[in-house]
Parts: C-alpha cells; sequence; structure tokens
C-alpha cells in the first residue's frame, strides 16, 4: 500500500480546508487536572474536529512517524497518506490541542481544519497541481496527455489498426474497453478478458500503454497484472466498493464523473481512491445530462475548470461521450485544452461504420491525426505541452 503509516482512511463527511501557516499564533488549551466528575462536568468540552497537515517535503520519515505515534500516545489517531508530499490526517482531534502539536512539529508545513467534505483531493494539498502518469506518459502541471482508441475492442484485426492509428497520430496512451457498460442488455457486451489480451498485444506491438474500463469490483484482480490504468465509467463513479478496491492498489485510474453528479459527489467518488491509499486518479469531464438534445450530453467545461481549482489531481475532457459527433470532437478539444484540461481521450475507429458500440461518434484516423497536430501546435501557446510515450 502507498500510505506510510498503515491506511485507515474513511471518506466521512467532515471537511477540511487550509486556513493557517506554521507561524499562526495558536492558543494552547491546557489539559483539564484530574478533578472530580463534578467539576469536570463544568468543564467547556474542547473544540474537536478532523485536522491535516501537510507533511515539508524534506521530512524525514522516520520523524513522521514518530509524531503520528505521539499524537497516538495523546489518545489523537492519525494516518498517513501519500498524497502530493504526504499528509497526515487526523479524523476528529482536539483541535487546539493537535493544532499545536502539529505546527510545532518541524516536518509538517501546513496544518488546516475542515470547510469541504473531501480532504486529500483538495488543491492545498498540492498547490502546483498532481502529476498522474499512465504508463511514462504524463497528465498535470502542464503537461497534456492525448488518449485514444475505439469505444470497445471488438476483433484482433479492429484494436491493431486502432493502436496502429492511434501511434501514428502522435496521441500517448491507447483506449478500449473489453467490459461495456450498456446502456440495453441486447447491445454488444465486449470481449471480456480475451479483449484484454488484445489490447496486451496491442501494447506489445505500438508502445502504447492502455486504459480500459472495469465495471465491477471482481475483474480488479484480474485485470491487474495487466492493464496500464483502470477506467470508472461515468455509471460506476458511484460504485463504491470498486473505488475501494482500485484504491487498495497502486494503478492510476481514470475516475469518469456521473451524468448527473455533482462537482462534490465527483470529488468525493476520488477522494474514495485517495483514501484508499491510491494516489493516482485522473478525473475526466464526459458530459452530464441536460435539457439540451442537440448533443448526446453536455460537456460541462466550467466544471473541468472548477474542478482544477478545487482540486490537485489532473482534470481531461472526453469530446466524444459529451458530444456523440465527430464534427464536434476536434473543437470541443480545442476548447478544452484551452480552459485549462490536463488532456483528452477520443474515440477513433478504423472503420466506424462497422463498430459494435459507438462508431456515430468515432474519429476516423485521419480526423486524429489532425486533432492530435492542432493540439500539438496549440499547447505551447497555452502553457502546456503534448505528453509523449516514454520510450526505454
Ligand atoms: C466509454 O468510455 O466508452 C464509456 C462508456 O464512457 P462513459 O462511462 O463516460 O459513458
Ligand atoms: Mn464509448
Amino acid at each position: 500500500m502507498n500510505d506510510r503509516n498503515g491506511r485507515n482512511g474513511t471518506a466521512s463527511s467532515v471537511t477540511f480546508t487550509f486556513n493557517g501557516t506554521l507561524d499562526t499564533a495558536v492558543e494552547v488549551v491546557p489539559a483539564p487536572r484530574a478533578a472530580s466528575p463534578r467539576a469536570a462536568e463544568a468543564l467547556p468540552a474542547a473544540a474537536r474536529g478532523p485536522l491535516l497537515a501537510v507533511i515539508a517535503p524534506d521530512a524525514p520519515e522516520r520523524d513522521i512517524h514518530m509524531l503520528v505515534d505521539g499524537l497516538r500516545l495523546r489518545g489523537i489517531e492519525a494516518s498517513v497518506f501519500d498524497v502530493g508530499p504526504g499528509v497526515v490526517m487526523l479524523p476528529d482531534a482536539p483541535l487546539a490541542e493537535a493544532e499545536a502539536v502539529l505546527r510545532a512539529h518541524p516536518g509538517i508545513a501546513h496544518v488546516g481544519s475542515p470547510d469541504s467534505p473531501y480532504r486529500l483531493a483538495r488543491r492545498e494539498v498540492v498547490p502546483e497541481g498532481s502529476v498522474v502518469a499512465i504508463g511514462g506518459v504524463a497528465f498535470g502541471r502542464g503537461a497534456f496527455g492525448v488518449i485514444a482508441g475505439p469505444c470497445a475492442v471488438e476483433s484482433r484485426a479492429q484494436i491493431l489498426a486502432a493502436a496502429r492509428a492511434v501511434v501514428e497520430a502522435g496521441a500517448g496512451v491507447l483506449r478500449g474497453g473489453a467490459f461495456k457498460p450498456r446502456t440495453s442488455p441486447y447491445a454488444f457486451q465486449g470481449l471480456g478478458l480475451p479483449g484484454i489480451d488484445l489490447l496486451v498485444e496491442a501494447r506489445a506491438a505500438t508502445g502504447l500503454p492502455f486504459v480500459t474500463e472495469v465495471t465491477d469490483a471482481s475483474q480488479v484482480e484480474a485485470l491487474y497484472p495487466h492493464v496500464d490504468a483502470f477506467q470508472v465509467g461515468a455509471r460506476n463513479m458511484q460504485n463504491y466498493e470498486l473505488l475501494k478496491v482500485i484504491g487498495d492498489g497502486d494503478k492510476p485510474v481514470l475516475l469518469k464523473r456521473g451524468p448527473s453528479a455533482t462537482l462534490e459527489e465527483w470529488l468525493l467518488a476520488a477522494e474514495y481512491v485517495l483514501a484508499g491509499g491510491n494516489p493516482r486518479v485522473i478525473l475526466c469531464e464526459r458530459g452530464i445530462r441536460t435539457f439540451n438534445r442537440g448533443t448526446r450530453y453536455t460537456l460541462d467545461l466550467a466544471t473541468m475548470a472548477l474542478a482544477r481549482r478545487e482540486t490537485h489531481l489532473p482534470v481531461i475532457v472526453d469530446p466524444s461521450h459529451a458530444t456523440g459527433d465527430p464534427d464536434l470532437v476536434l473543437p470541443m478539444a480545442r476548447a478544452a485544452l484551452a480552459a485549462g484540461a490536463d488532456g483528452v481521450i477520443v474515440e477513433v475507429h478504423p472503420a466506424p461504420a462497422e463498430a459494435l458500440s459507438d462508431g456515430a461518434q468515432a474519429l476516423v484516423p485521419a480526423q486524429l491525426h489532425a486533432m492530435v497536430a492542432e493540439l500539438e501546435a496549440l499547447a505551447p501557446v497555452l502553457g502546456r505541452a503534448l505528453s509523449r510515450p516514454h520510450r526505454a
């Protein structure tokens, strides 16, 4: 697991925000001396609540262990998470006492107290933004990643042709679903595990890492050794058992926003993965349900930008599912880059008319090529650089 001190974080509804720095004066409430039960009743209860402390980048791990042990000796529960430079979370602490201990410790850079339900996902934990890589392709802090591939893996010939188109276009990561969550039970449900074998083959042929959807917690173990990243689809954003299992590992996860999820619900879904000990979360805005019938969903770029303000996690955009229209994919990908997104994920198919799922929204390889070329040209103007696969 990734945390330094045993994992026991939860995503309860208490909140945190940063409200001070090391030199903020803290009034220390002295511990009450032993008194009769009657006298104790008269004392005001010390204010309690959750606290978060961001670890200083150069703090020795041993010192942090000692800090946590020291807090526990005082009866204050604390856990360490490997998010950003490292975070000590106190779910329910006597605030004045715990703040005084944390602020006095040289290994602690910032101490914060709650005002939002998500904690580890908050931007203040990593103000400069987190970078999450899929097979060496970076997303975040100026790195703009392009993920492309078919909606579903359909056959060996199809995924190999698609993967070749993706690598030739200059995109960094291959996508393709082997387990497909389909609206209709009669629609193509994906090839299942044989589809994963084909993705592994496509990776070997092209050098592209791949992301693929996991639709149930029971699949994680079998997929784990093979995939470069898990996709949690829009329909599964609130599948908390799945999020917990993924949080228990260290594979990157592409967490799509549910079509009716609020920003807070989306970030709390990410918090499940972070609280489980896995800091490698990339968020993906893929359109929400509105009254609009012109496009498949409504691409909520404003909430993408708001998400980037609220969280340090990279946020990417899926213009394929958001619009359902290949003609709108390029303009929306452009808009995503300009609005600050850390990447895009798009669908491409060697023969969209023959696709077994989402063919109507798929780009053809030439359109993908043109899109990547344009994003690559635009990125430096917008302070970003396209991420490339990391080849040995
Ligand atoms: C997909 O990526 O093919 C997919 C099913 O996306 P979403 O979960 O966003 O609908
Ligand atoms: Mn699709």
